[in-house]
C-alpha cells in the first residue's frame, strides 16, 4: 500500500505549519503521496508542490471547500485539479468572501458573554487575511484561559446554538463539485461521519454528490473511528465511489493524528489516487 496523506492544513488556512514545514514532516513520517488541502484556498499549492519536490514526495493539488447542504456545513475535498484554473480560483475567492464579516459577528456574540477582543485576538493567529476561521478564535480562547483546549472551545462557544456561532451560507454542492471537476480534478466528500445528518439526509448528500459528478469519499481520516471507516467503506462500494485517506492534520499541538499516521484503506476499495494517476506531480 502507498502511504498517501491527502488532507491537511497549513498557515494558508487554519494550520499552524507552513507548507514547507508540513512537507518536511510528511516526508519524515513516511508519506509517499501528499496533498495540502487548505480550506477554500489554493494560494499555497505552488509552495506545497515545490516543497514536495524538494522532499522527493509525489504530490496532488488539493483544497477543502466549505459547502452548505441541507442547512449544514459539508466539506468537499478537491484533488488533482489544475491550480491555475480561473473558475476554481474565482469560486474559492467568492467562498472565502464572507469570512471577515462572519468573524466580526462571532466576536460580537462572544462579547455578549463577557469575552472581549476576540476578533483582534483571533487575528493574531491568522496567516492569511482572507481566511479567518473558527480555529483561530479557538486558539485565542485557549490563550486567554477561557478554555483548556480547542475542542472545549468548539463545544462551549463555536458550535450551533453557542454564543460565538454565526450561521453562514457557503458554496453550493453542485458548484464546488463542478469547479473541481472542470479543473480536471476529483471531488471527494470529506470526513462523512462528522456531519449530523439523518440517514435520509446522508443518502441525499451522497446521491446528489454523485449526480453532480463527485467521485470519491474519505474512508480513512483522522476523524473516523475504525467502525466509521468500515461503515464508509461500505458506503463507497454502495455508491461506486473511490476511497481517500487523509489525516486532516492542523497542528503538532492540536491534532491527534499526525501526517501519514493512519490505518490503510480497507481492501476492495479503489483508492482515489488510482483515478488520478495522470495528475500526480
Ligand atoms: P470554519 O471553516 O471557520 O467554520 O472552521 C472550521 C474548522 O474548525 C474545521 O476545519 C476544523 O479545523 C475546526 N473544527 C471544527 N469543529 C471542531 C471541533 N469540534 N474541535 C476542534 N476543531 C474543530
Ligand atoms: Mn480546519
Ligand atoms: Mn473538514
Ligand atoms: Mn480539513
Amino acid at each position: 500500500m502507498l502511504n498517501a496523506d491527502l488532507h491537511c492544513h497549513s498557515t494558508v488556512s487554519d494550520g499552524t505549519l507552513t507548507p514547507e514545514a508540513l512537507a518536511e514532516r510528511a516526508k519524515a513520517n513516511g508519506v509517499e503521496l501528499w496533498a495540502l488541502t487548505d480550506h477554500d484556498e489554493i494560494g499555497g499549492q505552488q509552495r506545497a508542490l515545490d516543497a514536495a519536490r524538494t522532499q522527493g514526495m509525489k504530490y496532488l493539488t488539493g483544497t477543502e471547500i466549505s459547502v452548505t447542504f441541507a442547512g449544514q456545513t459539508v466539506h468537499i475535498v478537491g484533488l488533482g485539479f489544475d491550480h491555475h484554473n480561473t473558475a476554481l480560483t474565482e469560486g474559492l475567492r467568492r467562498t472565502r468572501g464572507g469570512r471577515g464579516e462572519r468573524a466580526q459577528e462571532m466576536s460580537d456574540g462572544l462579547a455578549k458573554v463577557g469575552i472581549h477582543g476576540a476578533y483582534e485576538g483571533a487575528l493574531k493567529y491568522v496567516g492569511n487575511p482572507e481566511l479567518i476561521s473558527r480555529t483561530h478564535f479557538a486558539r485565542f480562547l485557549v490563550e486567554a484561559g477561557v478554555c483548556k483546549d480547542t475542542p472545549e472551545v468548539f463545544r462551549k462557544y463555536l458550535t450551533e446554538g453557542k454564543p460565538g456561532f454565526v450561521p453562514h451560507r457557503w458554496a453550493r454542492l453542485q458548484d464546488a463539485v463542478q469547479w473541481i471537476s472542470d479543473a480536471s480534478g476529483i471531488a471527494v466528500i470529506a470526513h462523512p461521519a462528522r456531519y449530523g445528518f439523518t440517514p435520509n439526509e446522508e443518502y441525499a448528500l451522497f446521491t446528489e454528490f454523485k449526480a453532480h459528478g463527485g467521485r470519491g469519499v474519505e474512508v480513512v481520516t483522522g476523524s473516523h473511528s475504525t467502525q466509521e471507516a468500515a461503515r464508509y467503506a461500505e458506503t463507497a462500494l454502495e455508491f461506486g465511489l473511490a476511497a481517500s485517506r487523509g489525516s486532516d492534520f492542523h497542528s503538532p499541538d492540536e491534532s491527534h493524528t499526525d501526517l501519514g499516521a493512519l490505518p490503510w484503506l480497507p481492501g476492495q476499495l479503489t483508492p482515489v489516487w488510482e483515478l488520478l494517476a495522470d495528475r500526480i506531480q
